[in-house]
């Protein structure tokens, strides 16, 4: 792709998506996220080449959610390995709602179809290595620091505590898990470990980084140093493109085809080779849980510059 996007085409783009913002609805079921604003966007392009154009409310910090499912596991296969991690959570997209408990009755052995879902994510949590959920957290966050290079992304123990204390669906997975051996230890500890993971708290410039980083085959953009194995990078963005926009991946992949990975609180996390990262803000979701705005800008941004990898 030789043209870049302006920021005055981003900026005009982002007001223009902006009623949409009132077609969905601010998640709720975590009590902590109903209070985000809905009028806050922010968009973000990291080109490969290390040019970022952006707009909004960049500097608006929200939390990685579900996309912090991408990072887990490509921490969890470099502590792992391959094997390990796929004895335990599947491959296969589901094309039920993120934290449905159903597929995990239809197959036997038991396990998780796959590591985007909450069954599989908190499987995965389970595997990152640490003896409390405290050092296991704090290894995913310098693993982030490092994507990242800022030193200050923390989680947010509000959104944390405020998950915690209402994942009562996120804990029967877990215990269900524990019965079928997939996970092992304490069930509290791995939700306090997955909840935390889930709050880590920070803005779509960071995203695009991060986003651009998994794009780059997993080395940082400016030193080069690879941080993700390029063939974990490669898992992480097939799983995104298979799974990553939950049971509405398979429109988003016709609509759009970027791989990407999006989170309830209204945060999406665009990988694409070649090209870089687009990370997008907007904390109003559809019904499947995906940021309606974050949803239009992305195919607006597929169509007009045909990023599309099919
Ligand atoms: N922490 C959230 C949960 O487990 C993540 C879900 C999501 O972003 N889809 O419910």
């Amino acid at each position: 792709m030789d043209e870049k996007i302006s920021t005055t085409t981003l900026e005009e783009w982002l007001e223009n998506v902006k009623p949409f913002a009132y077609d969905g609805q601010i998640a709720d079921y975590i009590p902590a996220l109903a209070k985000q604003n809905p009028e806050e966007l922010a968009v973000s392009i990291l080109y490969l080449d290390g040019d970022c154009v952006y707009a909004g409310d960049v500097e608006t910090c929200f939390t990685l959610q579900s996309i912090s499912k991408v990072i887990a596991l490509a921490l969890a296969l470099i502590d792992n390995g391959e094997d390990y991690v796929f004895e335990r959570v599947g491959m296969e997209p589901t094309g039920d709602p993120f934290h449905s408990i159903y597929r995990l009755e239809q197959h036997r052995p038991s396990k998780p179809l796959n590591p985007m879902i909450n069954a599989g994510a908190l499987a995965v949590s389970n595997m990152i290595h640490g003896q409390t959920p405290d050092e296991k957290v704090g290894r995913l966050l310098s693993f982030i620091h490092e994507m990242t290079d800022d030193h200050s992304i923390r989680f947010n123990s509000e959104v944390a505590s405020s998950e915690f204390e209402t994942a009562f669906l996120n804990r029967s997975l877990l215990y269900y898990l524990k019965q079928h051996k997939v996970v092992t230890g304490s069930v509290e500890e791995t939700l306090d470990a997955y909840t935390k993971q889930c709050s880590v708290e920070l803005n779509v410039l960071h995203l695009s980084k991060i986003g651009a980083l998994f794009a780059n085959e997993g080395r940082d953009l400016n030193s080069g140093r690879q941080i993700i194995p390029k063939h974990f990078a490669r898992i992480c963005k097939t799983f995104m493109v298979t799974c990553g926009m939950y049971d509405a991946s398979g429109s988003f992949a016709i609509k759009v085809g970027i791989p990407a990975k999006s989170g309830v609180s209204g945060g999406v996390m665009g990988s694409l080779n070649g090209f870089g990262g687009i990370a997008v803000y907007g904390p109003s979701l559809d019904s499947k849980g995906n940021s309606v705005v974050g949803l239009k800008l992305l195919e607006m941004l597929s169509n007009r510059y045909d990023l599309s990898i099919f």
